[in-house]
């Protein structure tokens, strides 16, 4: 490796300066080779053009490209037989969900049955978890990690998916110029055969306000009524009856509806529903709620008045709302979530099907689809949710970037000690270490009941992070708070952290529907794990709901562990441009994702040991100019590479530059940085 100058691979990591690696990705992205590999890692920069490259996934090749990260992947796992993982990430719009699938193109051999199973489930999660936003005509909404189970000899046999913190609040609004999700728009305007069981269904995304909140309705690009039919195609190739996709089709005609139903009245007066009844008589069937059930279970909220004696009281037409909103985003969480566990269900028949024995070991390849490290202008509870999950992965790689230089100095008998690295689990703490966490502080406010409170909840964080954990500082805003993450300083604004992190759903509702709705599909969507009682209009003793941030939390840490049981691969999508054009490379929107990357702490490591590193022939060829050759004697001759090292070292001149700065290993020479190098190269110069 030390001689292979390949410039599409920069491992001298050394030498290199953000600025360094910059101006190299650059100027390959203007060449067409969006691919570069910086030491361990693959770096991917969007073109937003079409490069003709993708054609022959298994054609061998040498150079940087995602077909080869897969194949060293698929043979590693092949060789080892131990698991492996592909970690992509990157900004919205970078090109992950595209890598993803080319990962996917070159490892899914085996069943042609089971690899098309695989390869459908893509369509149905990016029309019921993709929208398009402002950065991303098809931005997914969720993570994902795919997991494919591989037999001994490497055939694919089945999958599963795990999905993310998928963004609810997108069902009921978004930012100008986006969307809803785009199965919502696909039902609308796709649906021929299915509109007749759905009651009335206008075929115009327009009568629908919660398709117009974004006041975009069409994409270039994108033709929703093709798509409907084709994740219909492929939930029908995945194994859902068609039964059951209507069941999921009427789910989706309800939210239509509910969102429609609109609370008039001032705030005092009661939330008197304006068109109240037209609405919910069109959506509560679809969920086998009845209307009027519906209405009262929106508009009203029941309470203990002392011993056992209930009392119902009207809602004010924004709370009436905000049940509205709460249903609606929980409907299709649900619908999601289920989704998925549908989709699995399918994957891992295929799986069972293909295990001929118990005996028979697999291996896997997982591929973690995530949402990048976040920083906006203001930054909620969402970030923070994400910047924490990109914290935690950034542990992982640091730990495997420094195990590996582990090893190599061990194999080179290099001390270890030397290697010393700050690296974030200082961060990570402070989200969630023990005995107190920024989430858990949020989970303590929450449980306050009424009393709970955003600035509050800010102000326990000053308590007991400000001047104990270097990661935190407050910041002069009232809901202000900042986070030194690895990829900078980011602060949070606490105002709404209460209310996303309860995520709650009013119990009045959960239970209508749990036990009333007439559709067990629809019911099972309230049934939180626990099975409903049927029939029984009482208070069953329902287990606490987690709070959002604790689910995602308790995901993050099974993901984590499903990383740690695997050998890790890294690729970094940079997005090259704002405005999504081809052949435009942004400086500083580049330089700013590869810092987010954590490209740059893969040098750190590198530095914190010995960061130069060169055989000992080419270290002998290269300084035994130094040295008398009488020192050298018939070393060099002899072609004793390492004593020849080892003797230009120990010269009186050389030593005092290299003093404690340099190590002779088995196969390289290790200098402690290139200052080394440098005052190495100048006395070579004076000859
Ligand atoms: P992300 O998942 O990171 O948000 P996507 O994978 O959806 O981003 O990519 C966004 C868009 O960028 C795609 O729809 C496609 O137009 C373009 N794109 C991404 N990767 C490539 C690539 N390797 N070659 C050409 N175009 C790409
Ligand atoms: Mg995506």
């Amino acid at each position: 490796m030390d001689d292979d100058d390949d410039d599409d691979d920069l491992a001298e990591l050394e030498s290199l300066s953000e600025e360094s690696v910059l101006e190299h990705v650059r100027s390959r992205f203007y060449a067409d080779n969006i691919y570069t590999l910086v030491g361990s890692i693959l770096v991917a920069v969007n073109p937003f053009k079409s490069l003709g490259i993708y054609d022959n996934p298994h054609k061998p090749r040498r150079e940087a490209h995602v077909y080869r990260t897969a194949m060293e992947c698929y043979d590693a796992m092949l060789e080892t037989k131990r698991s492996q993982s592909v970690l992509i990430s990157g900004e919205s719009g970078a090109g992950k969900t595209e890598t993803c699938k080319h990962i996917l193109a070159y490892v899914a051999r085996g069943d042609a049955s089971v690899e098309d199973q695989i390869i459908k489930s893509n369509p149905v999660l990016e029309a019921y978890g993709n929208a398009k936003t402002l950065r991303n005509n098809n931005s997914s909404r969720f993570g994902k990690w795919m997991r494919l189970d591989f037999s001994g000899r490497g055939v694919l046999g089945g999958g599963s998916v795990t999905n993310y913190l998928l963004e609810k609040s997108r069902v009921v609004a978004c930012a100008s110029g986006e969307r809803n999700y785009h199965a919502l728009y696909q039902l609308v305007v796709g649906a021929r055969k299915e509109r007749a069981a759905l009651g009335p269904l206008p075929a115009t995304p327009e009568s629908f306000g919660c398709l117009m909140s974004g006041r975009c309705v069409t994409v270039e690009g994108l033709d929703d009524a093709r798509d409907w039919t084709e994740q219909r195609r492929a939930l029908d190739v995945l194994g859902v009856s068609v039964p059951e996709q209507s069941d999921a089709i009427a789910v989706l005609a309800a939210i239509l509806w509910l969102m429609n139903c609109e609370f008039y009245g001032d705030d005092e007066g009661g939330g008197r529903a304006a068109n109240v009844a037209t609405t919910l008589a069109i959506a509560g069937p679809l969920v086998g709620v009845e209307a009027d059930r519906l209405e009262t279970a929106l508009t009203t909220r029941t309470e203990q008045m002392g011993k056992g004696s209930m009392v119902t009281l009207p809602l004010s037409p924004s709370q009436a709302a905000a049940a509205r909103n709460a249903l609606a985003k929980h409907l299709y969480a649900r619908l999601f979530d289920w989704l998925v566990a549908r989709i699995n269900r399918s994957l891992d028949s295929k799986t069972a099907a293909a295990r001929p024995s118990t005996t028979t070991t697999t291996t896997h390849i997982g591929i973690l689809d995530i949402f990048g490290f976040e920083v906006f202008a203001t930054n909620s509870f969402e970030q923070l949710c994400i910047n924490y999950a990109n914290e935690k992965l950034q542990l992982v790689f640091n730990n495997v970037v420094f195990a590996q230089e582990v090893q190599t100095y061990e194999a080179e008998g290099v001390p270890s000690t030397a290697l010393r690295f700050d690296d974030n689990a200082a961060c990570v703490a402070l989200l969630d270490g023990k005995p107190v966490n920024a989430f858990s502080l949020l989970d303590d406010e929450c449980a306050g009941g009424a009393a709970a409170r955003d600035d509050k909840y800010r102000s326990k964080c000053v308590r007991a992070f400000q001047g104990k954990n270097a990661h935190f500082s407050s910041s002069t805003h009232l809901y202000g708070f900042t986070v030194g993450h690895f990829a900078g300083h980011v602060e949070y604004d606490a105002r709404g952290f209460v209310e996303k992190n309860r995520d709650a759903l009013s119990t009045t509702l959960s239970t209508l529907f749990a036990v009333h709705s007439t559709l067990s599909f629809a019911a099972s969507l309230f049934d939180d794990g626990a099975p409903p009682s049927p029939g029984v209009g009482k208070k069953k003793a329902a287990p606490a709901k987690k709070t959002l941030s604790a689910a995602f939390r308790a995901q993050l840490s099974g993901l984590v562990k499903a990383l740690e049981a695997t050998d890790p691969h890294f690729i970094r999508c940079i997005k090259s441009n704002a405005a999504k054009r081809p052949g435009c490379f942004e400086d500083t929107l580049c330089l700013e994702q590869l810092r987010y990357s954590g490209l740059f702490e893969a040098i750190r490591i590198r530095r914190a040991g010995y960061a130069t590193r060169m055989s000992h022939t080419l270290f002998a060829r290269r300084y035994a100019i130094v040295v008398s050759t009488a020192a050298l004697g018939d070393r060099r001759r002899k072609r004793d590479a390492k004593r020849a090292c080892e003797t230009i070292l120990a010269d009186p001149r050389v030593a005092v530059a290299c003093k404690d700065r340099s190590y002779v290993g088995t196969t390289q020479v290790f200098l402690k940085d290139a200052a080394v190098r440098r005052s190495l190269d100048a006395l070579r110069e004076e000859q």
